[in-house]
């Protein structure tokens, strides 16, 4: 049987943040991978860090550098086929920019989710990854994501499986830890330099839990064969992620940190009951 590996992401980047080891890995075996790309991405940020409430902010140009950077990335993972549903980004929950008609969050779920199923009948995934249904972190694009994958699969005259990324609690432990030393880092290097520190924004948020509980991971994938093409991957989306921890950690450190990716289960045609190391385990 030839397989089919099918990712719907919400933003450019998001390919290589929440599944870039698994795209590399199976395209390795030998899969074939197709990359669903809902955004253009146009509000994240411009060059030098720029953020989207800036006057010097261009959100046309952003999208144009973010196309650069995602053909990148695709390259560096071996997709063999990248769709870009061409949806403006609608920015974080709350901005003005969700109330633009262009929008992916202002879109009729049917109308993007009938697009997606063309893709969808066409490639006949057995395996699709999306969000869940808080789209991860929350995000009204992510959210739009996982809505428009549950209503395009919907129309199929088959079941795929279905996952959902995940980091489990006991992982978002460690990261919680590396983001605080981070952030202890960054200040004590403006102390030494006489600045005064930005107060640091709280990058999870207390009243969104990102972790999942650790027996609900149904997936633990090992990318570390493959985890230097995912930072590479990460690193092609240089005007967003520059400054992230992944990048800041560098190379060998994140080589340590980055070993797996994890998934929880959101449809089981094959009926597995064991936690799976191998998105196409009842496939092969
Ligand atoms: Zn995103």
């Amino acid at each position: 049987m030839s397989l089919t590996f099918l990712a719907v992401h919400a933003h450019p980047d998001d390919e290589a943040s929440s599944t870039g080891g698994v795209f590399r890995l199976l395209a390795n075996q030998g899969v074939r991978t197709v990359l669903v790309t809902c955004t253009n991405g146009e509000y994240g940020d411009a060059p030098g860090g720029v953020k989207p409430d800036s006057p010097d902010h261009g959100p046309d140009e952003v999208a144009a550098l973010r196309e650069v950077e995602l053909a990148r990335a695709v390259a560096v993972l071996g997709i063999d086929r990248l769709v870009r549903l061409g949806y403006r980004d609608s920015g974080m929950m709350g901005w003005p920019q969700n109330d633009d008609p262009r929008s992916f969050w202002s879109t009729c779920v049917d109308q993007a989710a009938d697009r997606l199923a063309a893709v969808l009948a066409e490639e006949r995934p057995q395996v699709i990854v999306t969000y869940n249904e808080i789209g991860f972190y929350g995000h009204p694009d992510h959210i739009q994501a996982h809505r428009i994958t549950l209503a395009a699969m919907a129309r199929l005259d088959y079941e795929p499986t279905l996952y959902y990324n995940a980091i489990p609690n006991s992982v978002m432990t460690q990261y919680r830890a590396r983001w605080a030393e981070e952030e202890r880092r960054r200040r004590d290097d403006a102390l030494a330099r006489g600045e005064t520190p930005d107060v640091p924004e709280d990058p999870d948020g207390d009243e969104l839990d990102l972790g999942t509980p650790d027996d609900e991971i149904a997936a633990v994938i090992d990318v570390a064969s493959v985890v230097d093409a995912k930072f590479d991957a990460l690193g092609a989306h240089e005007s967003q992620l520059a400054d992230s921890f992944w990048m800041t950690m560098g190379r060998d450190q994140f080589r340590e940190a980055m070993r797996a990716e994890w998934f929880v289960r959101a449809t089981n045609p094959t009926g597995q009951s064991d936690v799976v190391t191998d998105l196409f385990a009842g496939y092969r």
